[in-house]
């Protein structure tokens, strides 16, 4: 298996563009606006921009690119951790080997389908099943698990894509985890730094570098053509990090046709019997988070940047502007979390700890718009035929309409009493529509939904 992650080429990168100057980054800048990305050079210059006007100027152009690809629109998510019986031994999370609690425990299919029903109660359509790695956590689990999902009902609600979060996988074990039906496959390489990760992952599969790096495409080659990518930020250099993340984003558009569907940034949150998770070795300010985010936004404009309950309510708030584009809401870090039947504590500690509703209202008060969508997947516009459409602009066509749709089902069903503020919000929203084909199907829709319909998409 090859290295593709040349670390020689990051560092030289960022070393010639150590001292960019004002002019380069505006051309940079300027260039972004294109909406073609930018490559890892183009990157480094802004990553080492340090002048405070300059760098509003790249949080400005991020807000720009963010509101002309995705809108006003959010995505909200929910994880629900499987389990946190883990053989490997990994410094700075709760559920190491090392660090491990008397808690462990890995759901059965009754408690996935006890934790399914809370979170569908709480109005959520998309899950991000997460675990632990060991024997237990198998391929056949985890098969059992995705069906027991989608099988679970409440109500009106259910689950409509799973995607998911596990230890790399054989070739093999991915084509039975597409067959069950998953949309993301996500695994984030932690550090890309070689020699940092082995010093992170004292033993245990995990500590296999090259096999990690290769997951994504074993799922890629699986046929999963959604994959996202990330890394635990605050293990090594911000700035390495986020180039190797580019680089790993080429290296799967260039192999594959397709690059990553979703790029996630967690900082280290403090986490049970950790050490170098209350002092992480390269610790990330807010301002530095800010800054990721905007060039990512710059730099993959059309790849979704996924952020976690990890961080505040106000930094979260800041980030949606800068180029987020998808939302963990009302997470639980612990299996069982939901239903009560979990112990604490969790893999990390949180911190916007509010209930689904509240982000949602909070959003909406915003100008933001909340989507529960899944129509893509569903509709089979995956991988490149998704990105086919995303980068002509087609697919925010769709976007809008299906965020809407799902923003009125969450309202029917789990905020009927939402104040005319937030009724007002779903009616202008509505007439942003510019196709008036679209605008009419999405209006007959929505009221096809006031009538008791549900789960319309275009
Ligand atoms: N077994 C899967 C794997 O191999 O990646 C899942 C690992 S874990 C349950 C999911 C993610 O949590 C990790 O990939 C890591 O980035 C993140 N994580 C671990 N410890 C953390 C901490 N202390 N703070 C924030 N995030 C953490």
């Amino acid at each position: 298996m090859k290295n593709f992650i040349n670390e020689v080429n990051i560092f030289d990168i960022l070393k010639e563009t150590q001292t960019p100057s004002n002019q380069s980054v505006e051309t940079i800048i300027h260039k972004s606006l294109e909406l073609k990305g930018l490559n890892p050079a183009e990157a480094a210059l802004l990553l080492n921009c340090e002048d405070e006007v300059i760098l509003n100027r790249i949080f400005a152009t991020a807000r720009q690119i963010k509101g002309s690809i995705y809108g006003n629109r959010l995505v909200l998510f929910a994880p629900l951790y499987l389990s946190n019986r883990c053989i490997n031994r990994c410094l700075y999370c709760g559920f190491s080997q090392e660090s491990s609690n008397s808690n462990q425990h890995i759901l059965s299919k009754d408690e996935v389908r006890e934790e399914t029903k809370a979170l569908i109660a709480q109005g959520h359509k998309r899950l991000l099943l997460v675990s632990a790695e060991d024997q237990a956590a198998n391929i056949d689990y985890l098969k059992e698990v995705i069906k027991t999902v989608y099988e679970t009902k409440v109500g009106n609600g259910a689950i409509r894509r799973v995607n998911v979060n596990v230890a790399p996988m054989e070739v093999k074990d991915f084509k039975t985890l597409k067959s069950a039906c998953i949309g993301t496959y996500q695994l984030f390489q932690e550090t890309y730094h070689k020699s940092t990760y082995n010093k992170m992952h004292l033993s245990g599969p995990k500590s296999d570098y090259l096999k990690r790096l290769h997951a994504c495409d074993d799922a890629q080659t699986a046929g999963i053509d959604d994959v996202g990518i990330g890394a635990l930020f605050g293990l090594y250099d911000y700035k390495f990090e986020v180039l190797a993340i580019l680089l790993h984003a080429l290296h799967l558009e260039e192999r594959f046709g397709v690059g990553p569907h979703t790029i996630s940034i967690p900082r280290i949150e403090p986490a049970f019997g950790s050490e170098i998770s209350n002092h992480p070795p390269y610790q990330v300010s807010d301002r530095e988070l800010k800054k990721i985010v905007a060039i990512l936004r710059l730099a993959v404009p059309y790849t979704g940047i996924i952020l976690s309950t990890r961080e505040k309510e106000s930094l979260r708030n800041e980030l949606f502007h800068l180029g987020v584009s998808q939302i963990s809401a009302g997470s639980k870090t612990a299996p069982g979390g939901y239903s009560g039947s979990g112990n604490p504590p969790g893999q990390f500690n949180t911190s916007d700890n509010r209930s689904l509703t509240e982000v949602v209202e909070n959003l909406a008060t915003m100008g933001f718009l909340p989507s529960f969508c899944t129509s893509c997947y569903r509709s089979g516009r995956t991988g490149e035929k998704f990105m086919d459409l995303a980068k002509p602009g087609e697919i925010k066509k769709l976007c809008h309409p299906n965020a809407l749709l799902t923003f009125e089902e969450y309202l029917l069903d789990h905020m009927p009493k939402s104040s005319q503020k937030i009724k007002d919000f779903l009616s202008s929203e509505l007439h942003k529509i510019e196709d008036p084909h679209i605008r009419k199907t999405t209006s007959d829709y929505m009221e096809l939904l006031l009538q008791g319909k549900r789960d319309l998409y275009l």
